[in-house]
């Protein structure tokens, strides 16, 4: 029997970092990927093309995605809200993108000030312009729930994928909870229902926050629909912007750590992963998230601290 696979994309580069207050230098960022890298993560969200006045702490995106082609095997996939910020990464770089767009009018306004059908003409618009060969991924925002409108029902939500969907229809999908407000029931539904409806989508991912404690809940209720590419952010970085003080995104060495013990590969090795979330979460301005570094950190003390005798009776 072939052993079980997921693929964990990290986007702590992109959704952690965009929080983050003080600018982290451009070569803080490159040496946490190269680490990254290293522990096994292959497919990384390095940041986004966006208005560096609404984004300062991604300014660098370009500088970073130029690194990035020192690294065949990295797979990196940038962010862009536009069809104009779209062309942007491409003419930069970019060969993976990630084009954003929300099911909430309201949220989709806040975020790119427009309506999500003006989002729908901007992303066809981009796909007719850019070489077939880049790949590409639809993050949808609000997928389950709206910071402004509260619960998404599943229909405005897959009403919105009968427009986006032909447009590119090898596009990866991806469902974001925002909000972290979806239950693992919610996610199980809105996938099942998506997975019925469009049976030819050849990759469907979940973007799950653990802002309300169901972040893994939510992750294993989407594996459980059969999806198998999941967001995490080293460290558990990722403020959300509607709840300041609020923890963000599923941490990466939580879903490393429930996977392995799942007996489903991931191909990240945990070991150097760990030290890794904790510089992550001593990022000055950092808000972290997620349990599993703290746990094993504090294994490996206790370890050390202690006579073999000891460890024997613990
Ligand atoms: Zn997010």
């Amino acid at each position: 029997m072939q052993t079980q696979s997921v693929e964990i994309v990290e986007v702590g580069p992109r959704d952690g970092y965009q929080g983050i207050g003080p600018f982290i230098p451009t070569e803080t960022k490159i040496k946490f990927l190269e680490q990254l890298f290293r522990a096994g993560l292959r497919r990384i969200e390095i940041g986004s093309f966006v208005s560096s006045t609404a984004v300062p702490q991604l300014r660098d995106t370009r500088e970073v995605l130029q690194w990035c082609a020192k690294l065949p095997d990295l797979q990196a996939q940038v962010l862009v809200p536009s069809e104009r910020r779209g062309r942007e990464a491409v003419d930069a770089g970019a060969r993976r993108l990630v084009f954003v767009l929300s099911v909430s009018e309201a949220h989709n306004r806040n975020n790119v000030r427009r309506h999500p059908l003006e989002s729908v003409g901007d992303y066809e618009r981009l796909v007719a312009g850019i070489p077939a060969e880049i790949g590409m991924r639809l993050d949808i925002a609000t997928a389950f729930d709206c910071p402004f409108a509260g619960r998404v029902p599943e229909a405005e939500t897959t009403s919105l994928l009968d427009r986006l969907i032909p447009i590119r229809p090898d596009a990866e999908i991806c469902l974001c909870d925002t909000t972290g407000r979806a239950d693992p029931d919610h996610v199980g539904r809105l996938l099942s229902q998506a997975m019925q409806r469009f049976p030819n989508v050849t990759s469907w991912a979940l973007h799950a926050h653990d802002t309300y404690g169901l972040g893994l809940a939510n992750v294993y209720a989407g594996f459980r629909q059969g999806v198998r590419v999941f967001d995490a952010s080293v460290g558990g970085l990722g403020g959300c912007p509607f709840a300041p003080g609020a923890t963000g995104n599923v941490a990466t060495e939580d879903l490393v750590w429930m996977f392995h013990r799942m007996g489903i590969a991931t191909g990240i090795d945990i070991g150097p992963l760990v030290p890794l979330a904790r510089e992550a979460a001593n990022l000055p301005g950092a808000l972290p998230g997620g349990r599993v570094r703290d746990a094993i950190s504090a294994s490996n003390e206790r370890c050390r601290a202690q006579t073999p005798e000891q460890q024997v009776r613990a």
